[in-house]
């Protein structure tokens, strides 16, 4: 795990802002981290991967996350993937892509589109199968990594029910356009994807198709709440290093602004958001690692609780720095900008309250 942190901090060094201007990290550094299988390092070792637990990736994905939030948001897309091949690939199928998404091969998941986004019932790309093909179509919107995928999970309709194919970016009827300047995460390679008539082969529908929309995208989003909440945890940790240590070396009125009570206070309450953020990550990771039964509402809470904080306190953060923040590519307003979306992406605050009242309701009945 050390190495792997000496290496993603290498790799990224001072760079993350440059990248977030320019919308794009250089292409060698994601496939350098795609061949180490760092991108989705809980795929086990006998698919190639480095089998690690939702623990320890969880504290990978922190510290990648307070380096660059378009770089950890690739691994949460590629990770949610892998999720998926491994969950409802077959035999043949988890050793196939497997190998191909820990050897170097980019990859992103489509879920939503222009009438689905927290409504996935909505769905209206459809997988059928014809004869000797599996054909796919339809318009995926936001799809994280897109822009340096190799490869994409499409989820869709299939008779009744969900399913998931795994086609090439590159194939006939595929076509990856960039989402133009998002507000956040700039470098992450958000793109929308249409699907005209893309015919693959039967192998290329993973295993488990047909089952109820619900279940497919509970199972792949559960990997992606996680995901996403270790990545704010790494927001919360840039946000307070950056805010603790300007407020510890400039003066204003004579002494330095930590000790300006107001500013002490808000030193605080980044230190107490990262703190909780960090445990009930924790908690979720344990139940992963523990196939807890707990599992589902674990990440619902550690996502909702971690984004809702990193939004809240990058603004605190930009709120202590002032003007040393306020300049475009500085981490605090970066984090600023990464967080909010984070409110947004793996269910809405909305949508995680929606189920946690749900959860809540059911345990009381
Ligand atoms: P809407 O569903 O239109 O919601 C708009 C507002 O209404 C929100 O505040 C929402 O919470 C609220 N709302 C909606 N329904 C309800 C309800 N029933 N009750 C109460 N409130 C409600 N998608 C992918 O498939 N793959 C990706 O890799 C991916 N990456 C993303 C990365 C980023 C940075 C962003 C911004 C989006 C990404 N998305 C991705 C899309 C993302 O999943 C959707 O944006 C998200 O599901 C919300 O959908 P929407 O934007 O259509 O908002």
């Amino acid at each position: 795990l050390s190495e792997a942190r000496a290496l993603v901090t290498g790799l990224v060094g001072d760079r993350a802002g440059e990248w977030d201007r320019a919308g794009r990290i250089p292409t060698e550094v994601v496939r350098r981290l795609g061949e180490e299988g760092l991108l989705c390092a809980e795929v086990p070792a006998r698919f190639g991967g480095r089998g690690w637990s939702s623990l320890d990736n969880g504290g990978f994905t922190a510290h990648v996350g307070s380096l660059c939030s378009s770089l950890r948001s690739l691994m949460t897309s590629q990770g949610m993937a892998a999720w998926a091949v491994q969950r409802f690939g077959s035999a043949a199928q988890r050793k196939h892509y497997l190998s191909r998404l820990t050897g170097g091969e980019l990859v992103g998941i489509g879920f939503s589109e222009p009438g689905a986004g927290s409504d996935l019932s909505a769905m209206g790309t459809t997988i059928r199968v014809e004869g000797d093909s599996v054909v796919v179509d339809g318009t995926k919107v936001w799809l994280t990594g897109a822009g340096y995928a190799d490869l994409l999970v499409v989820v869709g309709r299939f008779g009744d029910g969900a399913a998931a194919v795994v086609a090439a970016t590159t194939g006939a009827g595929v076509s990856v356009r960039p989402v133009p300047d998002p507000m956040g995460c700039r470098a992450a390679g958000h793109s929308t994807v249409e699907l005209r008539d893309v015919r693959l082969p039967l192998d290329a529908l993973l295993s488990g198709a047909g089952q109820p929309v619900s279940m497919l995208v509970t199972t792949a989003l559960t990997y992606g709440r996680v995901s996403v909440a270790w990545g704010c945890v790494g927001i919360l940790r840039a946000c307070l290093t950056a805010a603790t240590r300007h407020a510890a070396s400039r003066v204003q009125s004579g002494r330095p602004l930590a000790e300006h009570q107001l500013v002490a206070g808000h030193l605080a309450d980044l230190l107490v958001a990262e703190q909780v953020a960090t445990r009930v990550c924790e908690h979720a990771s344990r139940c992963w690692d523990d196939s807890s039964p707990e599992m589902v509402t674990a990440a619902v809470v550690a996502k909702h609780v971690s984004a809702t904080n990193a939004a809240r306190q990058a603004s605190t953060a930009v709120q202590v720095l002032a003007s040393a923040g306020a300049e475009d590519g500085h981490v605090v307003a970066r984090a600023y900008r990464d967080a909010k979306l984070m409110e947004i992406i793996e269910g809405s605050n909305e949508i995680c309250r929606l189920v946690l009242a749900e959860h809540a309701l059911a345990v009381a009945s």
